[in-house]
């Protein structure tokens, strides 16, 4: 595989793309969206590109810093998107950087997959799992030895002193607050306020458990995914209508004494499929227009810090979620975009769909 085929040079950004295997799922899809016309899309691994063809806007070649093809075997491939994307980033993490990882793509195209993952075991093994697994268990197990002594053989330099957790949605521009709800009653899936900080960001009371063991931190995770489909069915919303946005808090004790605050924050933003006017109303319409509005902030927000020299001015306040993303990207903080596309079925996918979520891409880049 070869990476960096796009030029690294802005650093901080990195946009990548899954595409997810056919599942069983699809065979049963909605058909309502026929493309009389047929198009083609493959993803080149080796050279990082998509190529996407119709026969109205011919063939179109997009490039990403990483690209990966439907995998056969998907809960290996979570493994492999960790190790070659995300363990890099958590070494910045504990040398306190802030870091978000998001994914972005429309409903079904394998978002919460890539972020949470489900076997059918019932197993986590998305990239938020296996980086509380890579905090926790790899630097709290008391076997890891904890003072980097004498050996030249690699030893760690940092030791994770605290983890507290976060989880909350982004609906209609409200953020509310899910692990809250396991102290209260559920309506106190309560809406908690963005405290904005001249470079920081905060929620005000939110709930923020502490995650010092494999399996609490999985616990929470479920119960949190447990509760927000609650919170969803009293809301009368619909799956993928809002962003998940599940925040780790870390306190890192490096060598020489040095303490560093840092967050990494995962992303499972809300579909970014265009919802037709013509055929919503009422709070769905609402619900979409908010999405859109807010992913086409987040976009604005993306492409003005991949731009060189990055602009002064980053719009982070056109949006709620924007607004909370604000000290997990941009500034010196790290990213990641995970755009996730669907393979094309003849006369079943609609290609439009993947080729505005290229476009997205492209321009975060
Ligand atoms: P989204 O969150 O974007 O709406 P999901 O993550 O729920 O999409 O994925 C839709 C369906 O496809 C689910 O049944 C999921 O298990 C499956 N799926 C998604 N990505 C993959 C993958 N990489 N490998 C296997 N199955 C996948
Ligand atoms: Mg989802």
């Amino acid at each position: 595989r070869l990476h960096h085929s796009v030029e690294d040079a802005k650093g901080n950004i990195r946009v990548i793309v899954r595409m997810r295997p056919v599942v069983p799922n699809d065979a049963s899809q909605p058909q309502h969206i026929k493309h009389l016309e047929d198009g083609a899309l493959e993803v080149d691994e080796a050279r990082n590109a998509v190529f996407l063809s119709t026969p109205t806007t011919g063939m179109k070649r997009f490039e990403f810093y990483s690209v990966y093809g439907p995998a056969q075997d998907s809960v290996a491939q979570q493994g492999v998107l960790f190790e070659e994307q995300v363990r890099p980033l958590l070494k910045s993490v504990l040398d306190g950087t802030n870091v978000a990882v998001m994914a972005y793509g429309p409903t079904g195209s394998g978002k919460t997959f890539t972020i949470l993952g489900k076997t059918e075991s019932g197993q986590l093994s998305g990239l938020l799992p296996q980086s509380v697994e890579f905090l926790l268990d790899t630097l709290m197990a008391p076997s890891t030895p904890q003072t980097p002594l004498s050996s030249n053989s690699e030893t760690r330099l940092q030791v994770v002193e605290s983890c507290t957790m976060t989880m909350v949605e982004v609906y209609m521009d409200q953020v509310y607050d899910i692990l809250g709800q396991l102290h209260g009653a559920l309506e106190s899936a309560a809406k908690v306020d963005v405290r904005q900080g001249s470079d920081t960001v905060s929620l005000n009371g939110v709930t923020e458990v502490p995650v010092s063991r494999w399996d609490d931190a999985v616990r929470y995770l479920q119960e949190g995914l447990r509760l927000r489909k609650t919170h969803r069915t009293l809301k009368n919303l619909e799956s993928s209508r809002s962003h998940l946005i599940v925040s780790l808090h870390l306190v890192v004790q490096a060598t020489g004494g040095a303490t560093y605050r840092s967050k990494l924050v995962f992303v499972d933003l809300a579909g970014s499929e265009r919802v037709s006017k013509s055929l919503s109303q009422g709070e769905r319409l609402k619900e979409a227009q908010h999405i859109n509005k807010s992913l086409s902030a987040l976009g604005d927000v993306v492409h003005a810090l991949s731009t060189t020299p990055r602009p002064a001015y980053i719009p982070y306040r056109n949006s709620r979620l924007t607004q909370l993303l604000f000290d997990a990207i941009g500034g010196n903080a790290k990213t990641l975009l995970i755009t996730c596309i669907c393979p094309h079925l003849p006369q079943q996918h609609n290609m439009s769909e993947t080729q505005s979520t290229l476009q997205f891409a492209s321009r975060a880049k």
